[in-house]
């Protein structure tokens, strides 16, 4: 006979800003892609989610020692980490650009010899930049954060950034005065991960709600709420 489960509650690790995928929007509310696809995916398969806006670093952290469930954070699936967790079906395509200031004449790597390039702490596209480091002969600094890494560029400390393409587009298109010079590199997907060997559960049920999504134009109208022109 049929049983009667209380829903299940997963605690979620996401970043604290990385629009359009997770930021506070004007009332303080956290909003984003990845806010929205989990809530849709939780409501869909019926899960309750508590997510908790940790940093992208943090999250990571928080994830490989058990304190959180998953983390849905504009998260690369690479080879590196898919050692240590498993990722649902990918959800969103991406790859690292460089940006400089508006008025930089730095338009690509070649540029950066002796230069000072701004990072964030764990990211994909910091792994990119030191791997590039050696044979453009850079320096490096790094951030926790999106917001604080563009600063510093925008504000003449640093000569360059490296970020995700679609997160420097968003981040262009809503204001930040910086230009991307590059074609972008590391082609991947984000992807909703979890501790490997754990929560397979948690997985399929991602999985299968994405597809759901994806089906009934839920997760169409999920991306244009942030990424539609006339917005
Ligand atoms: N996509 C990048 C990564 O996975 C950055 C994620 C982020 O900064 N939130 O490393």
């Amino acid at each position: 006979s049929p049983k009667v489960h209380a829903e299940e509650t997963y605690t979620i690790g996401t970043d604290v800003t990385y629009p359009p995928f997770e930021f506070a929007n004007k009332d303080n509310k956290y909003v984003g892609i990845d806010i929205d696809l989990m809530n849709a995916i939780a409501k869909e398969e019926g899960f309750k989610v508590n997510i908790k806006e940790l940093g992208f670093n943090a999250a990571v952290q928080s994830l490989q020692s058990r304190q959180i469930d998953g983390v849905i954070a504009g998260m690369s699936i690479t080879p590196e980490r898919q050692a240590k967790f498993d990722f649902s079906d990918p959800y969103y395509k991406t790859g690292v650009v460089m940006a400089v200031a508006n008025n930089s004449k730095i338009n690509g790597l070649s540029d950066l010899k002796g230069k000072k390039v701004a990072l964030k702490t764990g990211t994909a596209a910091a792994d990119y930049a030191r791997s590039q480091q050696k044979k453009y002969g850079f320096k490096t600094v790094t951030f926790d954060d999106s917001d604080n890494m563009y600063n510093d560029v925008t504000n003449g400390n640093s000569d360059a950034t490296f970020e995700d393409v679609p997160v420097m587009k968003y981040a262009i298109k809503t204001g930040t005065k910086l230009k991307i010079v590059t074609k972008p590199a590391e082609s991947g997907n984000y992807g909703f991960a979890v501790l490997k060997g754990e929560n397979s559960e948690l997985i399929q049920k991602f999985n299968h709600g994405l597809k759901v999504l994806k089906k009934n134009g839920e997760y169409k109208k999920i991306t244009d709420r942030y990424l539609s022109t006339d917005t």
